[in-house]
């Protein structure tokens, strides 16, 4: 996969409007402020692709960012305390439309805070992915966060807090200091060629 030929397709607001899966899809969802800007942005290797925010809540659309062999669709994040009822509503209106569809969902990457209990929306969105069988891997942020140890504990704690086995793939990540990068697109790389 070229991950530098990648470009920003669309924004969309509601799920009615998304383009048909024309291509392998690899979504990445996670709550809000967990990091999802700024990894896709190492991903790409493009600063800006996606916007990094110090303050969470921006408003709720679905980006699609595409290259030669796959979609890549950045889900709203959730979990923002402070967001309105309206606003609530367009996120739930456009994640559960988008998983509804009739798409070619490659991977989802679902994003989790290492440092950090998964929250009940985190819980929701992994019991939802198992049930659905969906393709899907726990992608761990801000890995710089924790030394070594204690990241290799965190992760287990949470892999037996969603109740997953050795077989689900967890990199841990860190934007800042770009690792795990490489090991997330090996992940992308095989389950767009499945
Ligand atoms: P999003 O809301 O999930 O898109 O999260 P952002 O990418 O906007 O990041 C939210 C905040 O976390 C920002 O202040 C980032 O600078 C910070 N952040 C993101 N990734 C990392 C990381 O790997 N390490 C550290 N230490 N901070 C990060």
């Amino acid at each position: 996969m070229n991950y530098h030929d990648v470009s920003f397709e669309r924004s969309f607001g509601v799920s009615s409007q998304l383009t048909p899966s024309t291509l392998p899809e690899v979504a990445f969802a996670g709550r809000s402020n967990v990091g999802k800007s700024s990894l896709l942005n190492k991903l790409f290797n493009r600063k800006g692709l996606a916007k990094v925010s110090s303050t969470p809540g921006k408003t709720a659309t679905i980006n699609f960012f595409c290259t030669a062999e796959a979609r890549f669709v950045d889900l709203p994040g959730y979990g923002y305390a402070r967001v309105s009822k309206t606003e609530h509503e367009r996120w739930a209106e456009l994640i559960e439309g988008y998983f509804n569809q009739d798409r070619r969902f490659a991977l989802v990457c679902s994003l989790i805070d290492i440092r950090h209990p998964a929250s009940k929306l985190d819980e929701n969105m992994v019991s939802f992915l198992q049930q659905a069988g969906l393709p899907f891997v726990i992608v761990l942020t801000k890995g710089d966060k924790l030394s070594r140890q204690k990241c290799a504990a965190a992760r287990e704690a949470l892999r037996k807090q969603l109740g997953l086995g050795p077989d689900v793939a967890m990199p841990i990540t860190s934007s800042l200091k770009v690792t795990g990068i490489d090991e997330l697109r090996r992940l992308i790389e095989r389950a767009v060629a499945d």
